[in-house]
């Protein structure tokens, strides 16, 4: 039976208090897939180093003295969590079968990787990871989550609901991301469109294991943000209405007013007046916010810049002994 080469990224940011934990779990998971006849003995960990200001980086270039499977990439600069789980899916791929993206804090079930795997045996080039339960996270962070998936739902953009960035990809389905040229690359809406054949795994999400979350409410909604306006124009055509239904009522508006104009009575009209023109002011402004968002956006994308600087790739370019940064 085929024995596929997997290789597993991990972007970490500022992950110190659960790296240790983390990269023994991964390794002994991977030991135990190896005795199985699951994955090849040549299958890696890679864990991406975004920039951390902390001790991430020693930890695991440590590790990967240590241990050859485990393999080490620094971003030179905080790229972002999608940005250093492209990077390391990009660097690890010539090594690789398939890749499966985890985050660092283990909140996500490693035993459903097993199953990844043999779905992959079985022939599907994408596996999702699907939360079944989410009691874990706050109240808070359930419900906006589930507003967000309805939102994109309803402007047309298809995704896999309750999946985050847990998933398997084969060798070729990230090859065909690669060719996916935008800067500002949402993976959640990017991966159902490359069409390959997919599957779904369950599994329940935890706790964190240690550290605090890297994604606060600012983040979230840049990220929620970011989703809606990179897949859907929908956004700006409701508001086009808003501005015209608001048009055409202005326009009846105007009407019965100098019809009661012309009739003799005599209206003071300040309160119309001043709520048209907040009422208005407010639309624009709205409007302009939002063409704004997708200005910004073409901006960035005409920029062309790199998502991210590779600093060190341990795996594909071993260190002179000098640089090493331990
Ligand atoms: N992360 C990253 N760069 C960032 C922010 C986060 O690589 O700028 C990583 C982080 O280390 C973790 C994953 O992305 O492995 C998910 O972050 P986190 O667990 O904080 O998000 P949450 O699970 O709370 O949504
Ligand atoms: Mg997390």
């Amino acid at each position: 039976m085929f024995k596929p080469t997997l290789a597993i990224v991990v972007p970490c940011y500022n992950e110190e208090e659960v790296l240790p934990e983390t990269i023994r779990c991964l390794r002994e998971l991977r030991e135990q897939l190896i005795e199985e006849q699951l994955i090849s003995s040549k299958s890696a960990l890679l864990f991406v180093d975004d920039g951390s200001r902390d001790d991430t980086w020693k930890i695991i270039y440590k590790a990967s003295l240590r241990h050859p499977e485990v393999k080490g990439l620094k971003l030179a600069h905080n790229a972002g969590h999608q940005n250093a789980l492209l990077a390391g899916l990009f660097a690890a791929k010539r090594h690789a079968d398939c890749l499966i993206s985890i985050d660092a804090d283990l909140q996500d079930d490693v035993a459903a990787i097993r199953e990844f795997v043999k779905k992959f045996r079985e022939g599907y080039d994408i596996v999702y990871g699907v939360r079944r339960r989410r009691d874990v996270d706050t109240w808070f962070k359930r419900h906006t989550a589930q507003g967000f998936y309805r939102l994109m739902k309803a402007f047309g953009v298809d995704l896999v609901y309750n999946h985050a960035d847990y998933r398997l990809m084969s060798r070729r389905a990230v090859d065909a991301l690669e060719q996916f040229g935008e800067v500002n690359l949402f993976l959640r809406g990017i991966v159902p469109l490359l069409g390959f054949r997919s599957a779904t795994v369950y599994y329940d999400r935890k706790e964190r294991l240690a550290g605090k979350t890297k994604y606060p409410l600012k983040k979230m909604i840049a990220f929620a943000l970011d989703g809606v306006t990179s897949f859907s124009v929908t956004p700006i055509r409701f508001i086009s209405l808003v501005g015209f239904l608001s048009f055409v009522v202005s326009l009846m508006f105007g009407a019965y007013f100098l019809f009661l104009k012309w009739a003799g009575h005599t209206e003071t009209g300040w309160t119309s007046l001043i709520m048209s023109i907040w009422l208005l002011g407010g639309l624009q402004l709205m409007a302009l916010g939002l063409i704004g968002e997708y200005i910004g956006k073409i901006y960035k994308e005409t920029k062309r810049r790199p998502r991210y600087i590779i600093d060190l790739d341990l795996w594909n370019w071993p260190l002179p002994q000098r640089l090493s940064p331990a």
